[in-house]
């Protein structure tokens, strides 16, 4: 079997301080994987980097890319090559939202939430899959939302939604196509977490309800979410693959 410690783990949008990413790389990290940080904030990458490699005693390096630019990402691919060991591991964790209603959505808008959502996503898995087939060994996971499964009802309006379900088709399809190479492909769809995607514009009073309809009565962490994906990203993981793992405190049982 393949260890961890062989291998780099690439969080995208794991710049964020109180971000998923963030606390995603830490735990890739306590398993023992190397770890390639990918933001658009460069000085928000370079620093989750040292912060990983300083907690967890594993090579890190923080990138600044722009995931839905292809020159971007193949240049920060390129540095993550030269620099760190093989990937292993890609969690595609980018993502943006809006709580815009579909009448008031514009083409623009639209655009620049599949953009960072679907667009990042697949340019950063198309430029690794080759590598992770060639070597047998491979982990993807997708940032989806229980936002695609209910249909918004978080934050996120009806791009949000349509992207992160966009999410969820392209994950089960992969997994079909990579498993037989090694490679695993897999969702989790987090509920209300508390983080800053949300910019301050989630009303504390409407938050506060939906706290109160959540089985577990509280919003979910960042470690939460990050448990999850480091278990999904297990070398020992093998023979789980086109699977969503919903981290919602039971607000969605379906
Ligand atoms: P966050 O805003 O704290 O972090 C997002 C990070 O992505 C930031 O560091 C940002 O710089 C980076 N980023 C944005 N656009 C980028 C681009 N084009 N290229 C590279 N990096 C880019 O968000 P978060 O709450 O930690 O969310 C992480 C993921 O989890 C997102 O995909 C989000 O949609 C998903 N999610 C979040 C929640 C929630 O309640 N917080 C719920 C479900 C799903």
């Amino acid at each position: 079997t393949p260890v961890a410690a062989a291998f780099t783990a690439i969080v995208t949008g794991a710049g964020s301080v109180r971000g998923i990413g963030r606390a995603t790389a830490h735990a890739l990290a306590a398993d023992g994987y190397h770890i390639a940080v990918l933001d658009l904030d460069k000085d928000a990458a370079e620093h989750a980097a040292e912060e990983v490699a300083r907690a967890h005693g594993v090579q890190a390096s923080g990138i600044a890319a722009d995931v839905t630019d292809p020159d971007a990402v193949e240049a920060a691919m390129a540095t993550v090559e030269a620099a760190l060991p093989p990937v292993g591991v890609l969690v595609n964790n980018a993502g943006i939202t809006s709580p815009t209603r579909f009448l008031d959505v514009s083409a623009e808008e639209w655009d620049r939430i599949f953009d960072v959502n679907v667009r990042g996503s697949f340019l950063v898995t198309r430029r690794v899959a080759p590598g992770m087939a060639e070597r047998g060994f491979g982990r993807i996971i997708h940032l989806s939302s229980v936002s695609a499964e209910r249909g918004g009802g978080v934050f996120g309006g009806v791009a949000y939604s349509a992207a992160k379900a966009a999410l969820l088709g392209f994950s089960r399809a992969l997994a079909r196509e990579l498993g037989p190479s090694g490679v695993t492909v897999n969702s989790v769809a987090p509920g209300l977490i508390d983080t800053d995607i949300t910019a301050g514009k989630l009303d504390p009073v409407r938050k506060a309800d939906m706290v109160e309809d959540i089985p577990m009565r509280r919003a979910g962490s960042v470690t939460d979410v990050a448990d999850v994906i480091a278990f999904l990203a297990r070398p020992a993981s093998g023979y789980l693959t086109g699977v969503t793992y919903d981290i919602n405190g039971g607000s969605h049982i379906h």
